[in-house]
């Protein structure tokens, strides 16, 4: 059922904060996963760059630690892991400093296709990127792999831009959104626009409104000072959030070819209206007896960050006009759930009067827990009674459809990685794109700041403040359930 791997040709990855987080959580087992189903080739290299005092015996201890700790089941797979590793090797660099580049420039294979990821703080962009360029070691095929978060407002998300452009062409930099790489994201799409049956309905004719929900039950944990700079707004809702939203709104591209998708995504973000601050709660988790709030997280007790976000925005075009988005996000909420949900509108005459009961049709694509999709379709309550009408879902979760070959599709990191050596961006956002979201973003930021909005508190394991249900009650609304 699962499509045959293809293998990507060679390549040479640097891995720039290759002893970092992100380098052992994600990075380094998802390539480990790649090389296990054959897709990443044994001729391939990748190599760990960062200041630790490493050779490549030491950093491949850390690797294997690392698969160790963070790759599951595959870490079992010794043989394989102990080839693997003779792939990894390490450079000591100092993306400040001088010292290392001459290493690396005679590590990396000119004549093959390399890639560097700069999986390091946004601060340090601007000196790999240089040193790249001065050391010759980029060349006019390389490509760059840069981490949320792209900028914390639009003007420094247009110095980022300037900074990698300086030395890169557009063609050249892949922007992650791990949203992006999720299976059922790009089988929204499939389903959209490889499919008749939903286009004709999909808009504000038919369409009632649209929810999106990424809900986390993690607090901010050992992040608290980093989160305390950013916030569920700056955080989720102006990258992950507004991405979903675009793929979900957009109008179908001629081709699935990455200008083309990308084109009609900014499209979508240049048509968001700006967002009423009334239509906007912001919350912030409190404390239980077991657990600090957000503030005793953050550090900070007097902080006006958000844990939570919900808000309610409108789409400026012919397909949208009239039809409410609702976005909400949050942390230690009930469940651990990402979200679409597009809920049609009801039938325009009811033949079956009052008591069989009013139902909507919603189609809901479940990002995680369980990747699918379910399209709630009305029908007879069975039984001898009169004519009752009741909801049943059509329910395609993927583990269900693909049985245990799920367990071979690619996460979102390992796809997006196979993608950037593919040299296919469709996805990853452009500069024009991030930029447009912070454009979006910012003037909602700054209304919270010019009027010293104070977030509201709300409980461990509930669905956000009271307001965000009140904001949807007024308008004849409820939000769907936080549910597994
Ligand atoms: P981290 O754990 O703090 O790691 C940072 C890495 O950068 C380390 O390998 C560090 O190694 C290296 N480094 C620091 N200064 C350096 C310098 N001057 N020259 C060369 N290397 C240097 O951070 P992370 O969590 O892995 O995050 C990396 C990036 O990904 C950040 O931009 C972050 O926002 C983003 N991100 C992370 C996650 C995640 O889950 N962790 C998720 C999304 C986005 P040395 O100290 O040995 O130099």
């Amino acid at each position: 059922m699962v499509s045959r791997v293809i293998p990507v040709d060679p390549f040479d990855l640097v891995i720039f904060g290759g002893t970092g987080d992100l380098a052992r959580r994600k990075i380094l087992p998802g390539l480990f996963r790649r090389f296990l189903a054959g897709q990443m080739l044994p001729e391939s290299q990748i190599i760990g760059a960062a200041r630790s005092d490493f050779d490549d015996e030491g950093y491949r201890d850390t690797v294997r630690e690392a698969i160790g700790e963070f790759g599951g089941a595959d870490a079992a797979r010794t043989v394989e892991l102990e080839d693997f590793l003779k792939r990894v090797r390490y450079v000591a660099i100092d993306a400040k400093g001088e010292d290392g580049w001459k290493a690396l420039a005679a590590l990396v294979d000119q004549k093959r296709i390399n890639a560097f990821y700069f999986s390091v703080a946004p601060s340090l962009f601007g000196d790999l990127a240089e040193r790249l360029h001065l050391h010759a070691i980029a060349n006019k095929d390389s490509r760059i792999v840069v981490e949320k978060p792209f900028g914390r407002d639009l003007k420094s998300a247009k110095e980022l831009n300037a900074v990698l452009a300086r030395h890169f062409d557009e063609t050249q930099i892949y922007r992650i959104d791990h949203y992006l790489g999720k299976e059922t994201v790009q089988n929204l799409m499939a389903v959209r626009f490889g499919n008749i049956l939903f286009e004709p309905l999909w808009n504000s004719q038919y369409v009632d409104h649209i929810e999106i929900t990424v809900a986390e039950t993690v607090g901010v944990g050992g992040r608290g000072e980093y989160y305390n700079k950013s916030g569920a707004m700056r955080d989720m809702v102006q990258n992950h959030l507004m991405q979903l939203l675009c793929l979900i709104a957009m109008e179908p591209p001629s081709r699935f070819d990455p200008d083309a998708v990308r084109d009609e995504k900014l499209k979508v973000i240049r048509a968001l209206e700006p967002v009423n601050l009334h239509h906007i709660v912001r919350g912030q988790y409190d404390k239980t007896p077991s657990e600090p709030s957000f503030r005793e997280d953050a550090g900070d007790p007097k902080t006006r960050t958000e844990s939570f976000v919900a808000l309610k925005c409108h789409i400026s075009n012919w397909r949208w006009a009239g039809t409410p988005f609702y976005l909400r996000t949050g942390k230690k909420l009930r469940t651990r759930t990402s979200e679409i949900a597009v809920v049609f509108k009801d039938a325009p005459h009811l033949i079956f009067g009052q008591e069989a009961g009013r139902h909507r049709n919603i189609l809901s694509i479940r990002l995680q827990p369980n990747e699918g999709m379910t399209l709630g379709v009305t029908i007879k309550e069975p039984g001898p009674g009169g004519m009752r009408l009741i909801d049943v879902p059509l329910d395609m979760a993927f583990a269900d459809a693909l049985g245990d070959e799920i367990e071979d599709v690619p996460d979102a990191y390992e796809r997006l990685i196979m993608d950037v050596i593919r040299g296919n961006q469709t996805l990853f956002m452009r500069g024009d794109e991030v930029e447009a979201a912070w454009a979006w973003t910012d003037p909602i930021i700054q209304g919270w700041e010019d009027r010293h909005d104070v977030p509201k508190p709300y409980d461990v394991g509930s669905s956000g403040p009271e307001d965000a249900g009140m904001m949807m009650h007024r308008d004849g609304r409820r939000w769907r359930e936080l549910r597994e």
